[in-house]
């Protein structure tokens, strides 16, 4: 089977530059090591235990929300006092604008969940996986149910993805959550817990089409490529594998390729 795994990310970088992806996707050239922050490893545990709290026992208090924290940091005594404070008022200004004003507490779809899906592109079945923190379902009077994804930021600063890998893992995760659950997904939302900002991305079955479209068109293209081509230009600059391009570098590090993982396709 020819190895294959897509996700928004890869997708936008194969078409910034195919040789980048190759490196990066294909023979797995070592990068920087990526690990999320302790502080919001720890919060995204805290606020999952929130969310799992039951509709039938009304809107959390900020003492339920104080409960799981304190459980939560219990597990990681490295956290160091001053993040610890840190963290607790990320908390406390979250509970007063997302949480305390609420008329009705309603348990979510799922926290912490995997979305799954397929997509078929010239007889090969890719399949969608991917992650959200949470996923809500929203009715409103006689409407038809839509869900809306949520996922917590805890960058200094609002971090946006360049529009194209935006647009692909929007309509990523549409193709995948109306496969599931037979909804339609109206809304992801980033909020942010250090500022309380909330940056929202409305998804249209417009944007849904186009989306489809752009994916399958790249899909095809990475299916069918026998050459990955190197793409100069300013992301050079950015590039994780830029030290082991040939093009970018006359002495370019050596590295093993590793073994095929299979066809897939990923969200995130
Ligand atoms: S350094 Fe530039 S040309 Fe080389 S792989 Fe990265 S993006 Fe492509």
């Amino acid at each position: 089977m020819k190895s294959l795994s897509l996700s928004a990310t890869r997708l936008s970088t194969y078409q910034r530059c195919p040789k980048s992806y190759e490196l990066k996707f294909l023979k797995k050239v070592p990068g920087a090591p990526v690990k999320a922050p302790l502080l919001g490893q720890i919060l995204h545990q805290a606020l999952a235990e929130v969310y799992r709290w039951p509709a039938w026992r009304g809107v959390p208090s900020l003492a339920v929300v104080q409960d799981h924290w304190n459980e939560a940091i219990k597990k990681h005594p490295e956290l160091t006092n001053d993040l610890c404070t840190e963290g607790w008022r990320m908390l406390q200004d979250y509970h007063a604008r997302q949480i305390a004003p609420l008329a009705q507490w309603r348990e979510p779809v799922g926290v912490e969940g995997r979305i799954e899906g397929e997509l078929t592109v010239d007889q090969v079945t890719f399949k969608l996986t991917g992650r959200y923190d949470r996923l809500d379902c929203l009715t409103t009077g006689n409407t038809q149910a839509v869900l809306h994804l949520v996922d917590y930021k805890t960058s200094r600063q609002q971090q946006s993805l360049p529009e194209l890998e935006r647009d692909l893992q929007l309509g990523l995760y549409q193709l995948a959550l109306e496969q599931r659950y037979g909804q339609v997904l109206q809304t992801v939302s980033h909020i942010y817990l250090r500022t309380g900002d909330v940056v929202s991305f409305e998804a249209s079955a417009a944007q849904k089409a186009l989306a489809l479209e752009k994916i399958q068109a790249l899909a095809r293209d990475m299916l069918h490529r026998e050459q990955f081509e190197a793409k100069t230009g300013k992301h050079c600059r950015s590039c994780d594998a830029r030290q082991y391009c040939d093009t970018f570098t006359e002495t370019p590090k050596a590295y093993a390729p590793k073994p095929s993982v299979g066809v897939q396709l990923s969200l995130a």
